[in-house]
């Protein structure tokens, strides 16, 4: 199995300044709040695995809002060594107080003395503006078109959720933009759109289905849902690296240490704070676990045929929408029927 452009995902905090009752992660946040704190042995880790040059980009998240741990975002950004790729996933509540700026500014310099390409992906979705309000989201919208008129040198994006992509855009339009701004959107896939504002300003807008939302989920809408990927990105979905042709680890470090791939979190591989670890030791300890090769070589619409004839198995395929939270909510439901039904393939 070749692996190249490696994802490498650094969740930085599970604890967050909004608490969203449809947050997956609010139980964890209660049992266990947590900010990731990075040591020497930590370091060395990030930067081993970031700048080698197949890592494709490093995406800093949480399980909870990033910029909440702010300092560790200035740590991990410094260990880049040059010419990568940089996703802040975030809430964007931090831009309307009174350290957006300053905060802004050193992201620019940042960006700049690395020769970096920084990307800052808002939420943006009804569950979202209900909870930041109207008039606060308003601000954070107003926030970014000043910012990428005066400087702009980071690429601001928004993620939705495909549900209601055209209530959001009309909502952008009507609730959110001053009568003088004007808005084009340009549709690039079911997925993706971009938006351009007063004909200069492009925000690129990428939208999601829905985790488990009961109540306002499509029935089968996954499957749906992973046909869209496999037609915008041209190849059959399995975990690892959906956009380009060779498929490379997504790298997880959860807010504790832990080390996982992306979407096989059931497998923790190793603890950043306690093992040695490069990129030659990840890859062999996903190429010698059967369960974690099959998840990245056998498309997962495949996978699913022989998981859906456990009925437990097929509840969660029902309920659930998301690949990556159907192969964890199976695990937990039952090891061992899982990784039975994942070997018959
Ligand atoms: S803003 Fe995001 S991370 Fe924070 S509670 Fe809401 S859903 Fe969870």
């Amino acid at each position: 199995m070749k692996l190249n452009n490696h994802l490498l995902y650094v969740d930085i905090t599970n604890k967050c300044n909004l608490n969203c009752e449809f947050c997956m992660y609010k139980e964890e946040r209660k049992r266990n709040p947590i900010d990731l704190k990075l040591n020497k042995k930590a370091k060395i880790t990030i930067s081993n695995i970031l700048n080698q040059p197949e890592t494709e980009r490093l995406i800093i998240s949480g399980e909870g809002e990033p910029f909440n741990n702010i300092n560790c975002i200035y740590d991990i950004l410094k260990l880049s060594k040059g010419n990568k790729k940089i996703q802040i996933i975030t809430n964007g509540l931090w831009l309307i107080s009174d350290n957006s700026k300053k905060i802004l500014n050193r992201l620019d310099n940042l960006q700049d003395e690395n020769n970096d390409k920084y990307q800052i992906r808002i939420s943006f979705d009804t569950f979202h503006i209900k909870r930041i309000g109207k008039e606060n989201y308003k601000k954070i919208i107003q926030k970014i078109i000043q910012y990428r008129e005066e400087s702009g040198y980071i690429e601001i994006c928004f993620r939705g959720i495909l549900e209601e992509k055209d209530n959001v855009l009309s909502m952008l339009n009507r609730e959110f933009l001053e009568d003088s701004q004007k808005v084009k959107i340009e549709s690039i896939s079911r997925l993706e759109t971009n938006i351009i504002i007063n004909k200069n300003q492009k925000i690129n807008f990428i939208f999601k289905n829905l985790i488990d939302l009961d109540n306002i989920k499509k029935q089968n809408s996954f499957e749906e849902y992973i046909r869209s990927l496999e037609e915008i990105y041209k190849k059959p979905f399995t975990l690892g690296h959906l956009k380009m042709e060779e498929n490379g680890m997504d790298i997880t470090i959860k807010p504790n240490g832990d080390l996982f791939f992306y979407g096989a979190e059931i497998y923790p591989i190793f603890n950043i704070f306690f093992d040695e670890i490069d990129i030659k030791k990840l890859q062999n300890a996903l190429i010698k676990n059967k369960i974690l090769k099959k998840l990245y070589t056998i498309p997962l619409l495949e996978l699913i045929k022989s998981l859906k004839k456990y009925k437990p198995f097929e509840n969660i395929i029902q309920s659930i929408n998301n690949p990556y939270w159907i192969i964890k909510r199976m695990y937990e439901k039952d090891k061992n029927k899982f990784e039975e039904l994942i070997n018959v393939n």
